[in-house]
């Protein structure tokens, strides 16, 4: 069930350190049609609309050669998100799990990642599908999908074991 800010039965809040760790640039804002967190998806989907993401200045720059690459990885920020949450109840049912067993979008550091298709690339805008969150919403990064990379490094002892 998709909250806005309630805390709901069974779940956890803590008091937020006085400090951050760090800060980050927002290097852009994803546009997609979603004006509600209700009615976002869950998660993106590989035959979801269309959505642009528009990279601000000084960094447009940092695009070239992205056109290269079928599907990236979009690291964003969920700004309308609680932070302060360490037990959640997803279904909104008593139950509750802890914020790092779930992609829930509450969490310290509201960070959404998403793997999409790249549709197109246009001066300051790609054209993207796959993505699950509110337009408007701050863009951290951009990568090439780790999945189309191949190790340098060759397999080491114990890679593959699974025990
Ligand atoms: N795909 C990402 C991940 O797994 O890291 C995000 C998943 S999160 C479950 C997606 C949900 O976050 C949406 O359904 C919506 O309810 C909520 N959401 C989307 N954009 C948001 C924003 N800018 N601020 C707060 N919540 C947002």
């Amino acid at each position: 069930m998709v909250r806005e800010n309630e805390i709901r039965d069974g779940e956890s809040a803590v008091a937020l350190p006085p400090r951050y760790d760090a800060e980050v640039y927002f290097i852009g804002r994803i546009r997609t049609p979603w004006d509600s967190r209700l009615l976002t998806p869950r998660q993106g989907r590989a035959d979801g609309p269309i959505c642009h993401i528009e990279i601000f200045e000084p960094w447009v720059a940092a695009l070239e050669g992205i056109g290269q690459f079928a599907r990236l990885e979009v690291l964003y920020w969920l700004h309308l998100s609680r932070r302060d949450l360490v037990r959640q109840s997803p279904a909104n049912d008593v139950t509750a799990r802890g914020t790092f067993s779930l992609r829930s979008p509450v969490r310290p550091n509201p960070i959404g990642t998403q793997i999409v298709e790249l549709v197109g690339v246009e001066g300051s805008f790609l054209t993207v599908r796959g993505m699950d969150c509110l337009d408007g919403t701050p863009l951290i990064d951009i990568k090439p999908d780790r999945t189309l990379f191949t190790p340098i490094a060759p397999p080491q002892p114990g890679d593959f074991e699974t025990g």
